[in-house]
C-alpha cells in the first residue's frame, strides 16, 4: 500500500485519524515531505522565512488491526528512495554552534548516483530516517520531538535493512515516519542533516516474546537501545541501563559479567543533540549477541 505525502501529522497524537487500517504483517510504501514540508526551494529560503507550525512532518499514521498497548512491534526498513536535491540550513542561535553563527544561510545539495554533493565535496548517500514512532498514551507529542514513542529520534542507524522494535501506547499503534536525510553525522549539530524528501519501503508485523520500555534498532552489525531525555548525560545512562536489562533479562548472564562485557565491547553513542530531547543508543555487536543466544526478529 502507497501512502501519500498529503497525509502527515504534525504530532503523534492517539486522537490522529488513522489514513489507512492495516491486517499485519503489512507492506507499505511512504511518500514524505522533507523537514521543511518543502518550504526551501532556494537559498533565498533561511530558516528564519519558514513557517514554524509546518516543520517536522511524519507521514500517515497508520491503524495496526490487532495491535494493543503493550505490543512491540517491528518495523523492517526495507528501502529509502531520496529526492535530489537535499537542503541544509545554518542559522543565528540554532544548534551546537548556534552562538558562532552571524547570518543564516541555506545550501542546496544535489544528489545523484549515491553521491551527495556537498558544494565540490562528494559525500556518500547514507539514507536515513529521522522521525518514526506511535502515538504516545498522554499528551501529544510533536513530531521533532523524541521519546519512548519513538519521533525525532534522528538515530543513523535507522537505515535501509534495520528493523526498529517500537512499544506501542494505543490500540493501532497510529504509526508514522518522515525526516529523511540522505547523509546525517551524530548529533545533526547545525539542527538539519541533508534533508530530502523521498520513498521509504517498510513491512510491519507484531513482535511477541520482546518487552521494551524504549525503541530497540537491530542493523546488520548490531542492536541498540535508543533513549531520549532532558539530558545527553540522562539519555546515554539510561540506554546503558536499557541494555544491561536487556543482557539480563534474554540471556543467563549476571548484571556483572553483562557490564563488564558491555564495557568490553559495547558503545555509548550520541543519535542528536540538538533536539527538544537528546538522544543516545547504547549498542551491542549483533555477533557476541548470537553467540550468547539472542535472537530476535
Ligand atoms: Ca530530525
Ligand atoms: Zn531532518
Amino acid at each position: 500500500m502507497f501512502i501519500s505525502k498529503n497525509k502527515h501529522i504534525f504530532a503523534m497524537d492517539k486522537n490522529n485519524v488513522p489514513v489507512a487500517h492495516l491486517d499485519l504483517p503489512c507492506k507499505l510504501t511512504f511518500e514524505t515531505l522533507d523537514c521543511f514540508s518543502e518550504q526551501i526551494n532556494c537559498v533565498q529560503d533561511t530558516l528564519e522565512t519558514l513557517n514554524f507550525e509546518q516543520v517536522n512532518p511524519a507521514t500517515g499514521p497508520v491503524f495496526l488491526k490487532g495491535i494493543q498497548s503493550g505490543d512491540v512491534i517491528a518495523v523492517n526498513v526495507k528501502d529509502i528512495r531520496v529526492k535530489s536535491p537535499g537542503k541544509m540550513v545554518a542559522a543565528p542561535g540554532a544548534g551546537i554552534l548556534g552562538n558562532l553563527i552571524e547570518k543564516p544561510e541555506t545550501l542546496i545539495v544535489p544528489i545523484e548516483d549515491k553521491i551527495v554533493s556537498f558544494k565540490e565535496l562528494k559525500l556518500p548517500l547514507a539514507p536515513m530516517i529521522g522521525v518514526i514512532g506511535v502515538a504516545p498514551t498522554l499528551e501529544p507529542i510533536p513530531c521533532g520531538t523524541p521519546g519512548t514513542h519513538g519521533g525525532n529520534m534522528d538515530n543513523t542507524l535507522i537505515k535501509p535493512g534495520s528493523t526498529l522494535f517500537l512499544p506501542v501506547q494505543v490500540e493501532g499503534a497510529l504509526f508514522a515516519l518522515g525526516d529523511l536525510h540522505a547523509v546525517m553525522g551524530d548529533g545533526e549539530i547545525m539542527v538539519s542533516g541533508v534533508e530530502v524528501s523521498g520513498e521509504v519501503d517498510v513491512t510491519i508485523d507484531k513482535v511477541n516474546d520482546l518487552q521494551i520500555k524504549n525503541p530497540l534498532v537491530k542493523t546488520d552489525k548490531e542492536i541498540a537501545c535508543i533513549v531520549s531525555a532532558p539530558t545527553l548525560d540522562e539519555a546515554i545512562e539510561t540506554a546503558t541501563i536499557e541494555m544491561a536489562e536487556f543482557l539480563t533479562q534474554y540471556t543467563s548472564l549476571s548484571i556483572n559479567e553483562a557490564g563488564m562485557l558491555m564495557s568490553a565491547c559495547g558503545n555509548a553513542q550520541i543519535c542528536q543533540i540538538v533536539d527538544p530531547l537528546k538522544t543516545a543508543r547504547f549498542t551491542m555487536p549483533l555477533n557476541v549477541l548470537k553467540e550468547l543466544g539472542i535472537t530476535i526478529a
